[in-house]
């Protein structure tokens, strides 16, 4: 029989399959929630005006593509350090160990594989619920992977006293995955006081944070949105943290991520650096140079620098006003919704509070697509498209 024979046909990803479902449908009113990625004002996905220039600039002075060493652009690593870590004693000490890595998801995938060559038996926490593939992520990375209470349904909010109470009574060594900001899929973010608490949790129970960033910029700023990173340095205790430039720089296709490793000395770090680099060899080598030059060229360049800053302040501002609009309009529809956790939400995501068989109902009936679970993507809403979004939801609500 064919070597193939007994291959089972994997599930498809969810939300890819929406999409799918989203093409298919002749509805000229359809309207896409379901997606991950940041849409500008017309529906279009946007090519940052920082990212244009760079490449112009690249171009004009094109460069042969060598092999880059395995951890990445140089410059690449240590503009990220800045941009995630400051100023701060950490960096200028050399503390930190960081790769260039595929993405926020390579990233994670790297530091997976690093913490299970660290310790195999250990347990991984992700929230519940938590983007889709952290947990398979871990799972295939060789872990066993449960969740630490994190939506409350009833407040729309977090359940911090339930998710403190859990990593409490963690075994010492878990692996904790923490989103930094703009939580996908709930957009529901952990206040200053609720860090603490964290941060405490984790250096009193021996935890491991790895803190996922991958929507910096999006949420209140770009120090603000990186305020747990500092939080956990403060500690002084060791963590990682995943960076993601896919949303924040809109170059999802370009791959560009880090993984940093926070240790306690310089030479850890050289240590934990050489290990991070056994994993990338492994796996695919070294990464690609395109997308990451770009971004070190943006993040370097003090004019270049600038005009990101506020090209990432334009989107963060309409994904507020499109929350601030939906919660506006739902309330003049007649909605009997307390539409307020809208505005209490940051990031691209918002758990509408709607349930499986109202999400169905809003992709038959109406052609607005969004995930079962009640997750739309506020970044996708726009001044065309808003009025129809807040119809239909009314209609099913
Ligand atoms: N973490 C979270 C929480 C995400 O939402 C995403 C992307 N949707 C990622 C990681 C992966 O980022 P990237 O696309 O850069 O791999």
């Amino acid at each position: 029989s064919s070597l193939f024979a007994a291959v089972e046909l994997a599930p498809r990803d969810p939300i890819l399959g929406l999409n799918e479902q989203f093409n298919a449908d002749p509805n000229p009113a359809k309207v896409n929630l379901g997606v991950g990625v940041y849409f500008d004002e017309n529906g279009k996905l946007p090519l940052l005006r920082c990212v244009q220039q760079a490449e112009q600039a690249m171009a004009e002075a094109p460069k042969a593509r060598n092999y880059l060493p395995i951890d990445g652009i140089a410059a690449y690593d240590a503009a990220v350090q800045k941009l995630v870590f400051g100023d701060s004693a950490a960096v200028r000490d050399g503390r930190i160990a960081t790769v260039q890595a595929l993405g926020g998801t390579g990233a994670l995938k790297i530091g997976a594989d690093l913490l299970h060559r660290m310790n195999p038996e250990a347990k991984v926490l992700i929230s519940s619920p938590s983007w889709e593939n952290h947990r398979a992520l871990f799972e295939s990375a060789g872990f066993v992977v449960s969740s630490y209470p994190y939506y409350d349904p009833a407040t729309r909010g977090v359940d911090v006293d339930g998710m403190v109470g859990a990593l409490e009574q963690a075994a010492p060594g878990t692996i904790v995955v923490l989103h930094a900001c703009c939580h996908n899929p709930t957009g529901c973010d952990l206040l200053p006081a609720d860090w603490d608490r964290v941060v405490a949790a984790v250096q009193s129970r021996n935890l491991v944070a790895f803190i996922d960033m991958a929507y910096q910029g999006f949420g209140d700023g770009i120090a603000e949105d990186g305020a747990a990173v500092h939080r956990f340095l403060e500690a002084g205790v060791g963590f990682f943290v995943s960076t993601s430039f896919s949303k924040s720089f809109s170059l999802y296709g370009e791959r560009v991520g880090a993984l940093s490793v926070v240790c306690e000395s310089k030479e850890e770090a050289g240590r934990v650096l050489s290990q991070l680099k056994r994993v990338v060899r492994t796996n695919y080598s070294n990464p690609p140079t395109h997308g990451a030059q770009i971004v070190t060229n943006v993040l370097t360049s003090p004019e270049l620098r600038a005009l990101w800053e506020d090209e990432l302040a334009g989107m963060r501002g309409r994904i507020k006003k499109m929350r601030a609009m939906l919660a506006e309009r739902l309330q003049a529809a007649g909605s009997t919704m307390d539409t307020s956790f809208i505005t209490r939400q940051r990031g691209m995501f918002s758990y509408s509070g709607l349930n499986a068989a109202q999400m169905q109902r809003l992709r038959d009936e109406f052609g607005v697509y969004g995930v079962d679970s009640g997750r739309i993507c506020v970044a996708a809403l726009n001044e065309g498209n808003i009025d129809a979004v807040v119809a239909a939801m009314v209609k099913v609500a």
